[in-house]
């Protein structure tokens, strides 16, 4: 068969650059998971690793925690995620103060959901920032920190419509964010019709393509369906049946987002943000298959 010179993911590259999400733990198992994954990711040297912030603060300490440790254990450049549900300027600025003064550099700056959970009207906190445009003023106020946004290929569920959204994520960029990280989607060409308008809207930054491999289908379907991101049929029809049988489900996981991945290098994306909920293997062999390799001064 002929080598299809469009298939670029099948070369060799060195211009793919990744980051890792995670997110605080809640029991010291669940702590050694975390960090059996960073110890295990970290050799690949991402660009950078962020750590979330519980809704409406409920991790603040625990983000905390997780970021100072990152800090002063390991090479990688944290960035904690801040949230302005619930809080007042001076509460939120405190935390932001704190992670200054702890090293870290780099802020993911979001308005949160309300209290009440997804889908419930936002009402700012009383003395607290307006929305995350306010929120990135404010931080930019406190220090000199890189800002990261997040940015929807199929508009927030609260924007009217998907051109008022990109209105907001040029607000953001006006305040101080230099990086947007997309809410998880599957269909590739909702993020590339994406991109375009962006760009056609005169946007610059880089916009990662937030990646989230399908741990549990169910769960991911549910959580989706909250956050306005669409499952289309054909995922569903991949993991159909599998309810019971996790060893399959995993690979079936893998290859999905791998099918995603390597799709999008093909279209010339070359930095990507995994949703790694923790768990280090299915990230991994995803990393491995876009060329990156363990790092041996990157150990953390
Ligand atoms: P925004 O971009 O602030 O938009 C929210 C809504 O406000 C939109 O409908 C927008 O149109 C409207 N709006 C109107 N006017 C303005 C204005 N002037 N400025 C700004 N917005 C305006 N949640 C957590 O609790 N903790 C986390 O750690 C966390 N991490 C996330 C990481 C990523 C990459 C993503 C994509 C989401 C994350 N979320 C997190 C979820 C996020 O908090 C929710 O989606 C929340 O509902 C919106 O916050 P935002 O900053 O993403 O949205």
């Amino acid at each position: 068969m002929a080598y299809d010179p469009l298939r670029i993911s099948r070369s060799k590259r060195s211009d793919i650059n990744v980051s890792f999400e995670f997110f605080p733990p809640n029991s010291p198992q669940m702590e050694s998971v975390l960090w059996e994954a960073i110890h295990r990711l970290a050799p690949l040297s991402p660009n950078f690793v962020s750590v979330t912030y519980g809704a409406g603060g409920s991790t603040r300490e625990r983000t905390h925690t997780t970021v100072s440790r990152i800090v002063k254990e390991t090479p990688l450049k944290p960035a904690a995620h801040l949230t302005c549900v619930a809080a007042s300027k001076a509460d939120v600025d405190e935390v932001a103060r704190a992670y200054w003064e702890a090293g870290v550099r780099h802020i993911v700056a979001l308005r949160g959901d309300p209290k009440e959970g997804i889908g419930t009207q936002f009402t700012p906190h009383p003395d607290g920032y307006q929305n995350s445009t306010d929120l990135i003023a404010g931080l930019r106020r406190i220090a000199d920190f890189e800002i990261t946004v997040s940015a929807y290929p199929e508009k927030h569920p609260e924007s009217p419509t998907l051109d008022q959204d990109i209105d907001v994520l040029k607000a953001k960029i006006d305040a101080g964010a230099t990086r947007a990280i997309t809410q998880f989607f599957f269909e590739n060409d909702l993020y590339l019709r994406y991109l375009d308008r962006v760009r056609a809207a005169g946007i610059t930054i880089p916009i990662l393509p937030g990646i989230v491999p399908v741990q549990n289908f169910k769960q991911t379907a549910s959580f989706a369906k909250k956050t306005g991101a669409s499952v289309p049929q054909w995922l569903a029809d991949r993991f159909e049946g599998l309810e019971d049988d996790v060893a399959t489900r995993r690979l079936i996981a893998a290859s999905v987002a791998a099918e995603q991945v390597l799709d999008l290098v093909d279209h010339g994306i070359t930095d990507f943000h995994f949703y790694t909920m923790n768990r280090a293997d299915l990230v991994y062999a995803i990393c491995h298959l876009l060329g990156l390799r363990p790092q041996v001064n990157a150990t953390a």
